[in-house]
């Protein structure tokens, strides 16, 4: 099975490249994927499968039985894959043939490697489907990029029921990892992410007549300085946790003390219950700070994705067998990342692991960080991407 599968992904390589490099030309952002959606119906219907479109308007899901010990049904397990495949509303700065041709939108996160590879598992799946037992769910879903992200609505609209999976399994191409190398993490990988919205009232006027004022610039400085002591003082120690301000706005000038201050943050953590715990203080904190000192404070979080948890013991089952596939040499460990993703919702509702896919190459300049304008692939990654998730997928279905 492995040297067949291995066989496919060399053959099909150049094809999936083909595909990456269609995706890229013709981004769509979150939400908007119609022209890709289409796409990759027609490309899975080439194949031989007709896929379930329209899920979450814009996602699809598709179904690869195997056909060994066809009728005798001693396998009903069911293995869910996953791709996503938005954009993102940056121009492209890259001078490649494949080079976005819509102005401001670009895979600049890699979702176009991620369908291109996804693709690429159904070809090879439909073809060995009398070699293994069991089903495959090829997960095709819209805005990652974008709250509430596509995977709620996804789960929403039942892509984890009928059938059922035991196990889903994602990959994210990843530019500081050498192409060829591939990264996993048992636990806790990635964080939730809330979106922290305040507006600091007061009174404002003269700069030089302070005391018939309230200054809303003052208290919301107490405000910043007093939440990260929650991060500091209350988060338990050993549960990482985040919290930074990228906006304070306070539209005043040398004399003249605005009315109102707005901030703008964000906070990440990789523990549901701290998630909750941590917003409601510092909820209570910043209000309480801006009634003492004699103005108000109006603070709207926006909730984000969950925590990313790869499933310990599939983690180390998946390992295991990428090792057999790519060598132990080339199966590298990943650190903790404070940045969200969507596949964080399958991993709360059912046993999944999120590996990555090296993707960098140094000689060819191939070293800018994803959301960038200039990232890129080393389009060798897309050979492992197709054939290491068929490996996958395949060996998952064969435990008992
Ligand atoms: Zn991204
Ligand atoms: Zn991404």
């Amino acid at each position: 099975m492995l040297d067949s599968i291995k066989s496919l992904a060399r053959q099909y390589a150049a094809d999936i490249v083909q595909t990456r490099r269609h995706l890229h030309a013709h981004p769509e952002l979150s939400f908007q994927e119609h022209n890709t959606a289409r796409f990759v119906a027609d490309q899975l219907k080439a194949i031989g499968i007709t896929p379930q479109e329209g899920v979450a308007d814009t996602g699809l899901v598709a179904i690869v039985e195997g056909r060994k010990n066809n009728g005798s049904s001693s396998s009903s397990k069911v293995v869910a894959l996953r791709a996503d495949m938005d954009a993102l509303p940056i121009h492209e700065a890259n001078n490649v043939s494949y080079k976005s041709t819509v102005e401001g939108v670009m895979h600049a996160c890699g979702h176009d490697a991620h369908t291109a590879s996804l693709l690429g598992v159904a070809r090879i799946l439909h073809v060995l489907g009398d070699q293994f037992e069991g089903t495959v769910k090829l997960v095709f879903q819209p805005g990652e990029e974008k709250a509430p992200g596509g995977a709620s609505l996804m789960i929403r609209e039942g892509v984890l029921e009928n059938p059922t999976p035991i196990s889903m399994l994602g990959q994210h191409v990843a530019p500081n990892i050498p192409v060829g190398k591939i990264g996993f993490r048992e636990g806790m990988y990635m964080a939730s992410t809330d979106e922290l919205y305040l507006t600091v009232r007061g009174k404002g006027g003269h700069a030089a007549m302070p005391d018939n004022l309230v200054d809303p610039v003052l208290i919301a400085s107490h405000i910043i300085v007093a939440l990260q002591q929650i991060i500091s003082r209350n988060c338990p120690p050993a549960s990482p946790s985040v919290l930074s301000f990228g906006r304070f706005i306070a539209d005043g000038v040398t004399n003249v003390i605005p009315n109102e201050v707005t901030i703008q943050g964000t906070f990440r953590c990789m523990n549901e219950e701290w998630r909750e715990e941590g917003k409601r203080r510092m909820v209570k904190l910043a209000e309480g700070i801006a009634e003492a000192m004699g103005g108000s404070c109006e603070f709207t979080v926006v909730h984000g994705y969950p925590f990313l948890k790869n499933h310990p013991e599939l983690t180390r089952r998946v390992r295991a067998q990428a090792v057999d596939y790519m060598g132990a040499e080339n199966v590298v460990d990943l650190d903790l990342w404070m940045a969200g993703e969507d596949f964080a919702f399958y991993s709360q509702v059912v046993d999944s692991c999120f590996y990555r896919l090296g993707t960098r190459n140094e000689a060819r300049g191939i070293i800018s960080g994803v959301h960038t304008p200039t990232f890129d692939i080393d389009e060798a990654a897309l050979e492992t991407g197709a054939g290491l998730m068929s490996w996958l997928a395949v060996q998952e279905l064969g435990i008992m």
